[in-house]
């Protein structure tokens, strides 16, 4: 009966979204929104310094030192480094607001040696990870900096995480929330398209398939067994598989099952005695989820029957526990996806006053949702073509991404409007 009140009281807060445009208007606010626009050219050297700072997942060093000294020169306090990397520092907030985290990752898809140099063109930045999630770590940096520099004091304390491992698993994320005593109130992945609002968790398992059978000289193979014919089978058959329907009102390019890594044998002149698959299974809803690796399995298990080869699965990543979650009208429901469409909308992000937003994500927010944290994700800069050597990104995009950092704090973490004390 409590938990229904509860229920009715969430559903009843969301109608009555807590942002006014009268906080967009407030002098302070303007003031403010000047300063982004005065700095931007601050705001893109520090996009492309920062780019240009290698950090692979796992070797984020370079990066954590970076972020560590950023943090400190726009006067975030208690500034602090976890045991995988994760750094993080707080905006005190003036009482009375809720706990706000806003989290962005410093790891990269590249490895150490990827040649990383930014390029300008029509408009554009082009570099391997300029947009994913260089430019969010930036775009914080300046919201926190300008919302200090013009005492726009939020009630409630604001962290800024900064977190390792997010491209191999958002372990970074889990590391940090699972070890927190106190869970934030509220939970914000930057790590999207400027616009998005995502309320939800996409699910996504990953699968290494190993398929083995024997090695033998080139001269004795014909007609034996080759692993190497069990992983086309399997591949050529994942191919040809019909896929699960997508969830009605759901992202139509999902379910999907991607091969993504494929390798094995040691020596041209012998069969390989194992060669392996990866398979990244991601959906919306858990029973076609389910369903779907399900399916897989059965395919790369009746391709090694028929290649009389063995089969091993190993899971990659960690399968996060969605049992805990919000139900999905509660997530949605609540004032921080209401609040944050509202100011979307009134910044027209996406050109309209109503975005859509998505029961999806595939960030650190994840895991916010799995613990039942309220979390969402969204995004401070256009980009394009992510996780590949051409990715860029929107020279422009991020100035406005800052902007709606900046006004996006004071809604969700309620700011009082007090003048500023002179000093
Ligand atoms: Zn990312």
């Amino acid at each position: 009966m409590l938990h229904l009140l509860l229920l009715a009281a969430l559903s009843l807060l969301a109608q009555v979204p807590s942002f006014s445009p009268a906080l967009a208007e407030h002098p302070a606010m303007r003031n403010a929104f000047a300063e982004v626009d005065a700095r931007a050219s601050q705001i893109e050297r520090e996009w492309i310094t920062l780019t240009e700072i290698p950090a692979p997942s796992k070797q984020e060093q370079l990066r954590i030192e970076y972020m560590k000294k950023a943090m400190a020169r726009i006067g975030l306090t208690n500034i602090e480094q976890d045991a995988i990397g994760n750094v993080w520092g707080t905006l005190k907030g003036t009482g009375g607001g809720p706990q706000l985290v806003f989290a962005a990752h410093m790891d990269t898809v590249f490895p150490l040696d990827t040649q990383i140099k930014v390029r300008e063109e029509n408009g554009r930045y082009h570099a391997p990870s300029i947009g994913d999630d260089t430019g969010a770590l930036v775009a914080l940096l300046h919201a926190f900096d300008i919302l200090r520099l013009q005492n726009i004091r939020p009630k409630g304390d604001v962290m800024f995480l900064a977190t390792v491992q997010e491209e191999i698993g958002l372990l970074g994320a889990k590391f940090w929330l699972e070890h927190r005593e106190q869970k934030p109130d509220l939970f914000v992945a930057v790590d999207s398209r400027l616009g998005s609002v995502s309320y939800g968790a996409l699910l996504i398992e990953q699968y290494r398939f190993l398929f083995e059978g024997p090695t033998m000289h080139t001269l004795a193979s014909r007609g034996n067994a080759n692993a190497s014919r069990g992983a086309a089978r399997f591949i050529l058959a994942l191919n040809d598989m019909e896929m699960p329907p997508s969830a009605p009102g759901g992202n139509p390019a999902l379910p999907v099952a991607n091969v993504g890594t494929l390798g094995g044998g040691t020596v041209v002149n012998a069969t390989p005695g194992q060669v392996f698959v990866t398979v990244d299974i991601r959906g919306q809803q858990p029973q076609t989820e389910q369903l779907l690796v399900e399916q897989v399995k059965t395919l790369a298990q009746r391709a090694a029957n028929q290649e009389r080869l063995t089969l091993r699965i190993e899971n990659i990543n960690l399968i996060h526990d969605y049992s805990k979650a919000l139900p999905k009208d509660v997530r949605l429901n609540h004032p921080l996806v209401q609040t944050t469409l509202a100011v979307t909308d009134y910044l027209r992000l996406n050109g309209t006053n109503k975005t859509l937003p998505a029961d999806s994500g595939s960030d650190d927010h994840n895991i916010g949702v799995a613990l039942g944290i309220p979390s969402i994700g969204i995004g401070a800069i256009i980009g394009h073509a992510a996780h590949s050597t051409g990715e860029s990104a929107d020279k422009a995009s991020i100035l406005r991404g800052t902007k709606y950092l900046i006004l996006l704090t004071t809604a969700l973490a309620g700011w009082d409007y007090r003048p500023a004390p002179q000093k």
